[in-house]
């Protein structure tokens, strides 16, 4: 498995860029992208905690786990207790808007790629001959709960409260390790597969807002730089004549990594 593109870029009205709540990290036959599934104002989810910690806990705890051998939904379960663990006892987390993140990863090991994806990151997947195929977890989308209109138009929180790490609602890696029971999963030879790209909704927005394809999207960032991904987005997010259309933010955190796993055969 090699790396080709991995870098994430903070909101461009982030304060600062160390507040991004978006990771990725990147081993020898693995890669993971998160993004805070963040606080809802006024909400502490009964968390002390930033966004960010969790996420540096968890992309620390998946990328230890992703290096044994224990199946993908394994994986993520034990790096929920372990993020869970890390808490200490200030934070309740029996609160149903304690803070997570959504998380896509991919390992490839001996002759075999499996795949992870748990809320809104999206791990695309490239077929040799078969073109590319979107893991895209969208139940948080399917959710049936006002759209509260505030400074950012969000789901209703007592109603997420209702379907978070909830059966029938919506799933987020944090304080609910069976949440991983519930990721979309899957696994192909290695041989099938040419590359995958892992991405937070920062950068799936260029498809699900913006009109682009996933081929689009992936032969730009292999050809071009995440750089100019990046770019792309921020451009179509400025030039959105009504980005309040949207649930959610003008400007979101965008994380993507790329991996070629097997190279076109001869
Ligand atoms: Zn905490």
């Amino acid at each position: 498995m090699q790396i080709i593109q991995a870098a994430t870029t903070a909101a461009p009205d982030r304060a600062r860029p160390e507040d991004n709540e978006d990771a990725f990290r990147v081993g020898p036959d693995w890669a993971l992208v998160l993004d805070g599934a963040g606080r809802y104002p006024g909400v502490t989810g009964g968390c002390v905690h930033p966004i960010t910690w969790i996420v540096t806990r968890l992309a620390h705890h998946i990328g230890q786990q992703l290096a044994t051998d224990e199946p993908v939904t394994a994986v993520l379960h034990t790096a929920i207790n372990a993020t869970m663990a890390d808490h200490g006892p200030e934070c309740d987390l029996t609160d149903p808007l304690s803070p997570g993140a959504t998380v896509a990863f991919v390992r490839a090991r001996g002759e075999v790629v499996d795949w992870l994806v748990l809320g809104d990151c999206v791990a695309m997947i490239e077929r040799l001959g078969a073109g590319c195929e979107a893991v895209i977890d969208d139940r948080v989308d399917q959710l049936d709960a006002p759209v509260v209109d505030t400074a950012v138009r969000t789901y209703d929180p007592a109603h997420v409260a209702q379907a978070r790490n909830r059966p029938g609602g919506f799933w987020v890696a944090g304080a609910v390790p069976e949440a991983a029971e519930h990721a979309l999963v899957g696994s192909a030879d290695r041989e099938d597969i040419a590359r995958v790209m892992l991405c937070s909704d920062g950068v799936s927005r260029l498809i699900e807002r913006y009109g682009w394809s996933w081929p689009n999207l992936l032969n730009l960032a292999d050809r071009a730089g995440s750089q100019r991904v990046f770019r792309a987005i921020r451009q179509a997010e400025q030039a959105d004549p009504d980005p309040r259309r949207w649930r959610g933010k003008r400007h979101d955190d965008a994380t993507l990594v790329l991996a070629r796993i097997t190279e076109n055969r001869p």
